[in-house]
């Protein structure tokens, strides 16, 4: 009898078990097991209401649209240029908006669920091109033509001529010299021969020559700038050989640093002295 009513309770629905439950002081005692596992006092569950059924969709497609949401770089919806690095000193938007490039990895990336990612970002030497220009101060000398390197082995270079690229070859521009910086006192040397034009200690140049030359039929005057204070042993009106010695490189006047401020001045024009010794000097 027990054992009857035992297999007729082990297919009877949950619904019908847990009427069975509301009735069972009528009912024979069914087995432990069977009593435990039903007992368990549960809700009726309500059918899916409309709000369950929309929210369970919703995930569906919020899921996807998640993933793509952090596979894309955000920035792909705006335009390059208002992501256009700030540099202090002025280098805005308009300087660098050409040379702007964020780039995504093929639809790959969305495909199979391979998340992959190429970038192309402008480096920030880049940036700096943008503003200088492509410029390369590399440079090799002999130390021994008629025209010469005002130091007679190649030696860094902090600063060219210019804020910009020039339009010109000898276009002038703001920093109207270049900035050697081989070390504090190391020894300057007379690009070319000449005669001394001034040299002297004042002002933003502090301790500073003028040597006029005529080169190839023009007046040409180096000018050299920022050296140690009575390092020179010029005098106005001497006359100097190419490779003859300048002075020490210094810090004097307007300067931040050991440097030596270089110019050339083809008539009264300020030119680039890079440009000019890298095609006279040798
Ligand atoms: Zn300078």
């Amino acid at each position: 009898m027990a054992e009857d009513n035992y297999s007729t309770t082990q297919t009877l629905t949950r619904r019908q078990l847990r009427d069975q439950e509301l009735l069972r002081v009528s009912l024979p005692a069914a087995p432990v097991a069977v009593r435990e596992t039903r007992e368990v006092p549960k809700k009726p569950e309500p059918p899916a209401s409309w709000g369950r059924r929309v929210l369970s969709w919703g995930t569906v497609i919020a899921t996807p649209l998640l993933f793509i949401a952090v596979s894309l770089p955000v920035n792909l919806f705006y335009a390059t240029s208002d992501f256009a690095p700030g540099i202090a000193g002025g280098v805005g938007p308009g300087a660098v908006s050409g040379s702007q490039s964020f780039t995504v990895a093929s639809s790959d990336s969305l495909e199979g669920g391979v998340q992959r990612e190429s970038w192309s970002v402008t480096s920030y030497a880049e940036v700096l091109r943008a503003r200088y220009g492509s410029r390369n101060f590399s440079y090799s000398t002999t130390g021994a033509g008629t025209i010469r390197w005002p130091f007679p082995t190649a030696v860094p270079i902090s600063s060219g001529f210019g804020d910009r690229v020039a339009p010109c070859r000898y276009c002038s521009s703001n920093h109207r010299g270049v900035d050697f910086t081989p070390g504090s006192g190391a020894p300057i040397f007379a690009i070319a021969d000449g005669v001394v034009a001034t040299s002297e200690f004042g002002g933003g140049y502090g301790q500073y020559a003028y040597i006029e030359h005529e080169i190839n039929g023009q007046t040409i005057l180096s000018v050299y700038a920022h050296m140690q204070r009575d390092s020179s042993p010029l005098r106005a009106g001497e006359r100097v050989r190419v490779g003859d010695f300048i002075g020490l490189v210094g810090n004097t006047g307007t300067s931040t640093g050991a440097h030596l401020h270089f110019e050339i001045r083809i008539n009264e024009e300020y030119v680039d002295p890079f440009a000019w010794l890298k095609e006279n000097a040798f």
